[in-house]
């Protein structure tokens, strides 16, 4: 058995929708956790597997991706949190900058610099993984809070351009929901169709839609299509304007999806 098999990496439902992603090390049975926003459902799950939490990560301040941290550091003792550096958070004792390397267990991870939903926002890139908290979803992105379209669209090219088996593993469960608005933007998409009855079947289980391809995004996420004949189109149908930049079909698509939910 690898030990970067893909039941290392596990979801731990959180708060109403929100996932954290727990790192297992099968030969050391450490842990590292992604994003914990409440420290209950990490305590549970390690000791109902006797793991020894080892390490934090935060992709960005907001309170449903970092609010466990003082309650695990309690559980757990003086582990690092890595997390961006000039965050507005004050949990992060291992600060990283774009391009820095952490390691755990067989995997190592490049941090990214993908600002826009929040201005420290940071995603962690290694071995055709990828955590990218509230930036890029499974066929849908994250609210602009503290940057602007051009910022987040650049956040988003960057997580466009790594390899097409990179999984994505992002912070909320969404998916559904952004298909249908990827539906409504774009009706005659049979891969978006295809994904639609997939999910749906997943989520009547209560299963896990994640993680999923980049390569399936480039597909069906709208908003990893900016510069394709059917977005433009279909967003300038929408706006009623002639738009000349994937820049400002991304804006719009986004507000686009503001509306609705
Ligand atoms: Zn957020
Ligand atoms: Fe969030």
């Amino acid at each position: 058995m690898s030990l970067r098999d893909e039941d290392s990496i596990v979801p731990l439902r959180a708060l109403k929708d929100n996932y954290i992603w727990l790192l297992h090390d099968k030969m050391t049975n450490q842990a590292w956790v992604v994003d914990p926003g409440d420290a209950k459902p990490v305590i549970h799950y390690l000791d109902a597997k006797n793991l020894i939490l080892s390490g934090i990560l935060i992709t960005h301040h907001h309170a449903d991706h970092s609010a466990g941290v003082p309650q695990l550091l309690q559980y757990a003792g003086d582990i690092p949190v890595f997390g961006p550096a000039d965050s507005l958070t004050h949990l992060i004792s291992c600060p990283l900058r774009e391009g820095e390397k952490i390691c755990f267990s067989g995997w190592e991870f490049t941090t990214i610099a993908i600002p826009g939903h929040t201005l420290d926002h940071i995603a962690y890139a290694g071995a055709d993984i990828l955590f990218c908290g509230d930036t890029l979803f499974s066929a849908g992105c994250g609210r602009i809070f503290e940057g602007d379209a051009k910022m987040m669209y650049r956040s988003l090219a960057k997580l466009n351009r790594l390899d097409d088996q990179t999984k994505i593993y992002c912070g909320h469960e969404y998916t559904l929901s952004n298909l249908y608005f990827a539906h409504l933007v774009n009706p005659h998409h049979p891969a978006i169709v295809q994904k639609i009855k997939t999910v749906e079947a997943i989520m009547k289980e209560g299963g896990c839609t994640l993680p999923s391809l980049l390569k399936d995004e480039k597909r069906i996420n709208p908003f990893l299509g900016c510069h394709t004949p059917e977005i433009i189109t279909a967003v300038e149908k929408y706006t009623n304007k002639k738009l000349d930049n994937p820049v400002e079909v991304f804006y719009y698509l986004r507000e686009w999806k503001n509306l609705i939910s």
